[in-house]
């Protein structure tokens, strides 16, 4: 069904690449919601709520967990699809997609996974998010993984190096021709940077890790907290929060929308051909909120990130993570059977790294309060198997 809303630039269903195994079209529906549809019944996707953000999924219940996370950017990056007339639904699919991959715990379990993967191809959730959808997902009659378009694929797929852009083939080669992914991706992958920075803050401060002085040295939050609590001095501290953490947003997203749209102008672009050729992303902050963006980054890493009680918790997340590893490697029989039989066939096909591959598999499948339970299982004598 085409829609006429949408700019020529913007992917549809028309000039879309397609699918790897080819489907009939759908009856009701466009491919991209299509794909959604997918994502959403996965399993994979239903994981994402017991799944670390910064906040290990058991500190609390007012928490983003990866999949609140993921519903931020879907509604970010579908409102900004709209107004610039891009495909609303694949930057939906993309942004429900876009963290299938991550491992329990975190950065720090992709760490972790990464560490004990070095030897074996290297552990990189970005790319498992891919294998998630291209592989690992088991559901249909006549494939493996969701067989989505290649743009949503392709959207998923935000960096990756050379070495495995050759080996990913369709999805990998934009990387070596130096080429631009659509501008739904390009939507998708700065709406997520929009969704973190803004509810690091909310949880940072609700959790107590930081504070309004130590926020008010970053200038994209002082310039919207006086402004706030000047219009409202009675405010309750809650309310002042929110009502700033929304300012944030609004005002990244307005950036979002006028620099995207002043870049597009002069581009002008007329295909989405022309969207890819192009010498530079066009969907962006402009400088000054770059700058500001960053300010506000550097501060999270700073303050946040590395604050002692999430430096704990990541330190036991990389415990967990790396004795389970290593136990699974050194004896397949402690893996329930179905991985087992996968160890056995992918160390036929690939030796060590076969094996690794389907261990890491495993434990980057798991929640984080599975992937607990599995260590306590496998390691505390007191605990049922
Ligand atoms: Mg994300």
């Amino acid at each position: 069904m085409p829609d006429v809303k949408l700019a020529p630039y913007a992917v549809r269903d028309e000039n879309s690449r397609g699918r790897r195994f080819p489907e009939p079209p759908p009856r009701y529906r466009s491919e991209f919601q299509r794909d959604r549809d997918r994502i959403v019944h996965s399993a994979a996707f239903r994981r994402l709520e017991y799944k670390t953000q910064v906040f290990v999924n058991h500190e609390g219940d007012m928490y983003r967990t990866r999949l609140t996370h993921s519903l931020e950017v879907a509604q970010i990056g579908r409102a900004i699809a709209r107004i610039l007339h891009l495909n609303e639904d694949l930057t939906e699919s993309i942004a429900l997609a876009h963290d299938l991959g991550h491992t329990p715990f975190g950065h720090a379990g992709q760490e972790a996974l990464n560490r004990c993967m070095r030897d074996h191809g290297g552990f990189e959730h970005n790319l498992q998010s891919l294998r998630v959808v291209d592989e690992l997902e088991e559901k249909y009659a006549d494939f493996n993984g969701l067989n989505l378009n290649f743009e949503t694929r392709e959207g998923i797929l935000k960096h990756c190096s050379m070495a495995d852009a050759r080996a990913l083939g369709d999805v990998g080669e934009r990387f070596l021709t130096r080429q631009q992914p659509s501008l739904e991706a390009q939507l998708a992958n700065v709406a997520d940077e929009i969704a973190y920075n803004s509810h690091d803050v909310d949880d940072g401060l609700r959790a107590g890790l930081i504070s309004v002085e130590q926020l008010c040295e970053v200038r994209l939050f002082r310039e919207q907290y006086e402004c706030v609590v000047t219009s409202y001095p009675d405010l309750s501290r809650r309310r002042v929060i929110h009502e700033v953490v929304r300012r944030l947003i609004d005002r990244q997203v307005s950036d979002l929308v006028d620099s995207s749209r002043a870049r597009m102008a002069e581009a002008a672009p007329a295909s989405i051909d022309d969207v890819r050729g192009a010498p530079g992303a066009l969907i962006g902050f402009g400088s000054g909120m770059r700058q500001l963006n960053l300010e506000l980054k550097r501060f999270l890493r700073k303050a946040l990130y590395r604050h002692y009680r999430v430096m704990r918790m990541s330190a036991k997340a990389d415990r967990v993570i790396t004795s389970l590893f290593e136990a699974f490697m050194n004896d397949a029989c402690l893996l329930p059977p179905e991985y087992a039989d996968k160890v056995r066939v992918q160390t036929e096909a690939a030796g060590v790294a076969g094996r690794a591959r389907v261990v890491a598999d495993y434990i980057a499948g798991m929640t984080d309060r599975y992937a607990i339970s599995e260590y306590e299982r496998l390691f505390n004598p007191m605990k049922a198997t």
